[in-house]
């Protein structure tokens, strides 16, 4: 089984025999990972109801697969709370909790998984972002949910973006980068964020098909970037915000893309689970 090598704070282990990627720094304050395509949400050819799927995620994180919190995604930023034996709202792209009876979960093929830790007092939240829900700051969403309903201080929070596409291989038309200009942000963040041609590196190749120089009118999307300087601006710390910058797209024996695949991509689960502590 050939694994894409993320960055030096991530770390692959198995996980039933299967393959789950987790960010060594957060792992002390919540148990938490991103699953591959040889999970069976990573697959839409096998023959597996939607629980089946969520099962091996929720037994990875100990919980039962009904205390795993899923959300309606809409590429929004509005938040769930999992909370006191329920979870309220459905409509969502950012789950929070500091209920250890609960595990959080979100769903991608392209757009960044984000799981976010209090190391102080153990709340969770996953968000889920792609280019519109990171035009809507999600980022900043999740970590204004987690000072408001959990009491979380900025400069405790340790947050890990798990692989999703990379400027290696997403190309977007004008209407993206109009997104961001509409939602407020400056031109020197547009420039880091928005690339004329693609980004390939020895961890990520481009995915086949793409023009080296880039074609006019169009752009190449760092969502990695984008994440860890709305961050930034957020408050969080530099030296506690972790990417695994590795691309879903450049990976097709291990990740899940649907620019690569289209329909009938699988999905990657992003899941963690609150461990109370003392405030
Ligand atoms: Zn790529």
């Amino acid at each position: 089984m050939i694994l894409p090598s993320p960055t030096t704070s991530f770390e692959w282990v198995g996980i039933d025999g299967v393959p789950g990627l987790v960010c060594r720094p957060l792992e002390p304050f919540a148990p938490h990972l991103f699953t591959t395509r040889h999970w069976r949400l990573g697959s839409r050819t096998l023959e597996s109801d939607d629980t089946e799927r969520w099962n091996e995620v929720a037994a990875a994180l100990e919980v039962d697969e009904r205390r795993l919190v899923r959300v309606r995604q809409v590429h929004g930023a509005e938040m769930a709370i999992a909370r006191g034996g329920v979870a309220i709202r459905q409509d969502a792209d950012i789950i929070v909790s500091d209920d250890p009876a609960f595990a959080l979960a979100i769903r991608v093929a392209d757009c960044v998984p984000l799981l976010i830790a209090d190391r102080r007092t153990g709340a969770v939240a996953a968000a889920h972002a792609g280019w519109r829900g990171l035009a809507g700051r999600v980022p900043a969403a999740a970590v204004d949910a987690l000072a408001r309903e959990c009491g979380s201080r900025v400069e405790d929070l340790v947050a890990a973006a798990g692989p999703s596409i990379g400027a290696c291989c997403y190309e977007v038309g004008p209407d993206v980068r109009e997104g961001f200009t509409l939602a407020g942000f400056s031109r020197k963040e547009l420039d880091e964020w928005f690339v004329n041609a693609p980004v390939p590196t020895s961890r990520n190749p481009s995915m086949p098909g793409l023009e080296a120089k880039g074609r006019p009118g169009r752009w190449f999307f760092d969502g990695w970037a984008c994440t860890r300087g709305q961050l930034i601006a957020a408050g969080v710390r530099s030296a506690q915000i972790f990417l695994a910058e590795i691309c879903t797209a450049s990976h097709p024996g291990a990740l899940c893309s649907y620019r690569r695949d289209g329909a009938p991509a699988g999905r990657l689960a992003g899941a963690i689970k609150s461990v109370r502590r003392r405030p």
